[in-house]
């Protein structure tokens, strides 16, 4: 089954600063300009935690909103220093935040942490964008939905509001390297992450399921050709207003 938006969420990791406001503003255009694209999108730009307070005061837009690539497990405050809660994410207007991003997996967070950090984001009511997906060791050896399952199972539970999450199929090996998987072989993975999240979670609601790694605007086009996509994560392209519109143009041709 699919769902009725498809999301175009930008993770800008850290890039950006103030002036990149104007970027985001091309994008609010094209999408008052294209109201047949916008009506079926959602638009979400996941920025530095420097920028988002700005950003969602300076651009008060109905079709895009902003969110945060990450927060900490504790939900409001503490003695952590460097760290920003989902209290603190909520407060300054992000109302999506990203977490299990496999450069955060690198940097120490593991399934259970992501599941504490899952729990604070929904706590605040936050909406979470939540990423899954083998590295490339894990691929070759043939484990890929082990690896999922896996990663599903220890992150998410049966008392959630899965209304608010989001699920990023993200192939590790693909993020950054212009490589993607076979066009078959997502549609594959995000049926079958579709089918475990009601399998292991015990509900009827199919999931919204995004495909992430190496997204571009010509790429676009064949990922397009499976509805099963619910939409995209797009990184290093999302830096670009011209190339975030041009995927979505072009998806929708
Ligand atoms: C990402 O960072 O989530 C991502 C998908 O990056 P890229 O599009 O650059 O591969």
């Amino acid at each position: 089954m699919t769902n009725k938006f498809k999301y175009f969420i930008g993770n800008w990791k850290m890039f950006g600063n103030l002036a990149s406001l104007n970027s985001i503003k091309q994008v609010h255009n094209f999408c008052l300009k294209f109201k047949k694209y916008t009506s079926k999108s959602k638009i979400i730009y996941c920025v530095p935690y420097t920028l988002i307070y700005f950003f969602s005061q300076k651009l008060k837009s109905k079709f895009i909103s902003f969110g945060a690539q990450n927060c900490h497990f504790v939900e409001t405050f503490g003695p952590y220093t460097g760290s920003v809660s989902a209290s603190m994410l909520k407060k300054v207007g992000a109302k999506y935040v990203i977490i299990g991003h496999s450069e955060n997996r690198f940097e120490g967070d593991t399934n259970k942490l992501i599941k504490q950090k899952i729990e604070s984001a929904l706590k605040q009511n936050l909406n979470v964008i939540f990423c899954v997906g083998e590295t490339l060791k894990e691929k070759n050896k043939g484990k890929t939905f082990k690896v999922i399952k896996n990663q599903i199972k220890s992150s998410l539970s049966k008392k959630y509001n899965f209304n608010k999450i989001i699920l990023a199929y993200e192939p590790v090996w693909a993020i950054g390297t212009g490589k993607i998987p076979k066009i078959q072989t997502v549609k594959k993975t995000i049926i079958f992450i579709k089918n475990q999240f009601q399998k292991i979670l015990k509900v009827k609601k199919t999931p919204v399921v995004l495909y992430g790694g190496s997204v571009n605007n010509s790429n676009i086009r064949m990922f397009s050709s499976i509805s099963e996509i619910d939409g995209f994560l797009i990184g290093g392209a999302s830096q670009s207003s011209k190339k975030f519109i041009d995927i979505i143009k072009n998806y929708y041709k």
